[in-house]
């Protein structure tokens, strides 16, 4: 089984904590669009053995596509590639997962209709906070009234499968509005949600208002608490955490974003997209002329690298301790130099502090230290050397 990912490098406004590849000028579209048609025609040869289990757009923002385009990109998939419950795959009885990302903005009953015609099953949806102060702090392209009233459209529209992305820790924010935005959600029965702490990227504009003294820096403590109380809300409400970020209903965990920390192969269309295929990984071109010239020449601008072990584990290590069930030891047999002591070497500390929990085979993170799980993982991370 793989993934089949589109980045759609377009989006309404630029906000300001983004480093994404996005254009915020719409005249290029259409041409996108064809390109995107020609890199699928171009990748599919490579790709036939593959079936794929999940489709997903996201970017950018993959709502601004028309019906037409994504219906368009979505009967070459069909056409070229083998997905399931495809008529060319008659003997697997399953139904892709297809995922959109979508701004409130865009969230009309038309183009909810049109999405749903199209086929998309899913939708994730960029809310990321509910309140107006907020919403403009951080230069999104959708108000709170919006944020308020798409919910309710796509729920009418037959979405059932809806993910909702929250932001916590904003600069000048508080614990009571972050109560507010979680409880927003669970009050429309959302079963999925992201949260991503506010983070500071070079380039951004919310790095140099910080640098001018503008904006102030999202403090971590704040960050630590909001989470915490993030954990506390959602447990309560039967939600499983099964990812550092990630928390949904029993069922409606993203089956495309699992296969990648799975290790499924994926392929990655358009441009700044990432691929991955037998050990490789090769992402294209992040910029929107390259990309279109590179596809109309029949030559895509990407480049490659081969993983080597070291960095197959660890991913494995990063991506197994940000997920409930942690790292299985014995996936980690099989490599040379006794990797497996390496890495329960590095883990003791954390082990003897409660930070970590070894029982049985599985490795996984107490749930107290969750928001430290990146700084957990890197510690036990093998250096050059050790395999
Ligand atoms: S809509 Fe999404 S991709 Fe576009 S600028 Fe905002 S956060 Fe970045």
């Amino acid at each position: 089984m793989a993934g089949l990912y589109f980045h759609i490098p377009f989006c309404r406004k630029a906000c300001h904590y983004c480093d994404f590849h996005f254009s915020t000028s719409m005249a290029g579209k259409e041409l996108m669009v064809e390109a995107i048609i020609g890199e699928l025609h171009l990748k599919s040869p490579e790709w036939n053995t593959e079936i794929f289990e999940t489709i997903y757009f996201g970017g950018g923002t993959p709502s601004v596509l028309s019906e037409k385009e994504l219906g368009r990109i979505l009967e070459v998939v069909n056409t070229q590639f083998s997905v399931v419950d495809n008529p060319r795959i008659s003997n697997i009885k399953s139904i892709p997962e297809i995922t959109l990302e979508a701004n409130p903005d865009d969230l009309d009953e038309h183009h909810l209709e049109s999405m749903r015609k199209v086929g998309i099953n899913r939708l994730s949806i960029g809310i990321q906070s509910f309140f107006d102060e907020e919403l403009k702090f951080m230069n999104r392209s959708h108000d709170a009234a919006q944020a308020m009233t798409c919910i309710s459209k796509a729920k009418e529209a037959g979405f059932e499968d809806i993910s909702v992305d929250l932001i916590y820790g904003i600069s000048g924010s508080s614990n009571q509005k972050w109560i507010e935005n979680v409880e927003r959600v669970l009050d429309f029965g959302i079963p999925h949600i992201s949260a991503y702490a506010l983070t500071v990227e070079p380039k951004t504009a919310f790095y140099h208002q910080i640098k001018k003294g503008t904006a102030s820096s999202p403090k971590e403590e704040e960050q630590e608490e909001q989470f915490t109380i993030l954990v506390e809300i959602l447990k309560k409400a039967g939600f499983v955490h099964y990812e550092i970020s990630n928390f949904c209903k029993p069922g409606f965990q993203s089956k495309h974003n699992s296969a990648y920390w799975d290790g499924v192969p994926y392929l990655g269309i358009g441009p700044s997209a990432h691929t991955f295929q037998q050990g490789v990984r090769s992402w294209n071109v992040s910029n929107n002329a390259q990309y279109i010239q590179g596809i109309e020449n029949k030559t895509p601008k990407s480049e490659s690298e081969v993983l080597t072990s070291r960095d197959i584990i660890n991913e494995y290590i990063m991506t197994g301790l940000r997920r409930l069930e942690g790292l299985s030891i014995r996936k980690m047999e099989g490599y040379p130099n006794d990797v497996i002591n390496i890495v329960l070497s590095s883990a003791r500390a954390h082990i003897d502090a409660g930070r970590l929990i070894l029982a049985g085979d599985n490795l996984y993170i107490s749930e107290k230290h969750r928001f430290l799980a990146d700084g957990i993982a890197s510690d036990l991370f093998l250096m050059e050397g050790d395999i």
